[in-house]
C-alpha cells in the first residue's frame, strides 16, 4: 500500500487504447469525444494503488505517470 499518490496523464500521449481504464476505472476513462484517457482521481485512495500501477505498467505509450511522496 502507498500512501501520497499521485497520478498525471499526458492526453498528448495517449492513443486511446483503453487498457489503464480496464486496469483501474475508479481512477480512469476514456472522452467520449477523442477516446483519449481522463484522469478522474489525481489522487487515488490507497486501496487503488495496485491498480493504478498496473495501469501505468500496461499503458503502451507510457503516458501515465506515478508521483509518490
Ligand atoms: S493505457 Fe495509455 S494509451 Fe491507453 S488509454 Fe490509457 S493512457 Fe491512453
Amino acid at each position: 500500500m502507498v500512501s501520497g499518490l499521485r497520478v498525471s496523464v499526458d492526453r498528448e500521449r495517449c492513443t486511446g487504447t483503453g487498457s489503464c481504464v480496464f486496469a483501474a476505472p475508479a481512477v480512469f476513462e476514456q472522452d467520449d469525444a477523442d477516446g483519449r484517457v481522463v484522469l478522474l482521481r489525481e489522487h487515488p485512495e490507497p486501496g487503488e494503488s495496485d491498480d493504478v500501477q498496473e495501469a501505468a505498467d500496461v499503458c503502451p505509450v507510457a503516458a501515465i505517470k506515478l508521483h509518490r511522496r
